[in-house]
């Protein structure tokens, strides 16, 4: 077991990664805190629990400071402490969404969630970590963070590109307390975030063609690089970012 007696708090756990991230965390021997702005995250923590787990949901929403410093202080009461930090929700918005179509409302909740998101995990979590003398963040960036898309969802690509320089900044910041802090960048992936907007085969074969792999990444993928970033076997990793992208980027 990879994470035996650790406490892990994954964000946007009621779906896709943060789903199978946590399921995969607790089969991996951890104690883990399901965080989601949707109830749909107390099934989670329930799978959990019924394969024999420990869980904890907790209902927040990652952008507001009030929400983020409570789950942080849920998981020390109800685990005892935290090592690992788990910020992986994130919404998306349209495709084709360039400067012009892009909405001032669409741009400062993209950023609200998957930035501030990010930055308000960290400002609660880190102090946590610290607490059980080290451990690990793990913040959900993307390869678009890499790449000019030729679908745009410009607000999403420029809230990436800053979660990944903010994961660099953080490495360097704690990397002698024992802290490592990397970026997890999937690619394209067959979730609710981008099916909801690829919905018709044309939509889909537009983004398949620029994969080399020649499909969607399953959740489930992108939970086992996110397991081997929390676990010791990515030990001298700090300020990576961990490319699951089927060659996208590559490319
Ligand atoms: P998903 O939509 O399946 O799951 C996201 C979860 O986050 C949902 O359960 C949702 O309720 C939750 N969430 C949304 N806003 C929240 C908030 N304010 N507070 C708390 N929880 C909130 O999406 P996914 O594909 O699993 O995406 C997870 C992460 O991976 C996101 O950061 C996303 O940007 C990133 N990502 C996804 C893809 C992709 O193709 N799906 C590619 C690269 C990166």
């Amino acid at each position: 077991m990879q994470l035996a007696d650790k406490v892990a708090l994954v964000t946007g756990a009621a779906s896709g990664i943060g789903l199978e991230a946590a399921l995969l965390f607790a089969r991996e021997g951890a104690k883990v805190v399901a965080v989601d702005v949707s109830e749909k995250g107390q099934a989670t923590a329930e799978r959990i629990r019924a394969a024999g787990g420990q869980a904890h949901f907790v209902q927040a929403d990652v952008s507001k400071a009030a929400d983020a410093e409570r789950m942080i202080a849920e998981a020390e009461r109800a685990f005892g402490r935290l090592d690992i930090l788990f910020n992986n929700a994130g919404i998306s918005h349209a495709e084709d969404d360039d400067a012009i179509h892009t909405s001032e409302a669409v741009w400062d909740l993209t950023f609200a969630v998957n930035v501030k998101g990010v930055f308000l995990g960290c400002k609660y979590g880190i102090p946590a970590l610290r607490r059980a003398g080290g451990g690990v963040v793990i913040n959900t960036a993307s390869f678009v963070a890499f790449l000019g898309a030729a679908t745009p969802q410009l607000a999403y690509t420029a809230s990436k590109g800053a979660v990944l320089s903010m994961t660099r900044e953080l490495a360097v910041i704690h990397a002698r307390e024992n802290i490592r802090v990397n970026a997890l960048c999937p690619g394209p992936l067959q979730t609710e975030l981008l099916m909801k907007y690829l919905d018709t085969p044309e939509k889909r074969q537009r983004r398949l063609v620029h994969i080399p792999m020649g499909r969607f990444g399953q959740a489930s993928e992108i939970a086992q690089a996110a397991l081997f970033l929390a676990s010791p076997a990515s030990s001298f990793m700090t300020g990576a970012a961990l490319l699951v992208d089927g060659g996208i980027t590559a490319a």
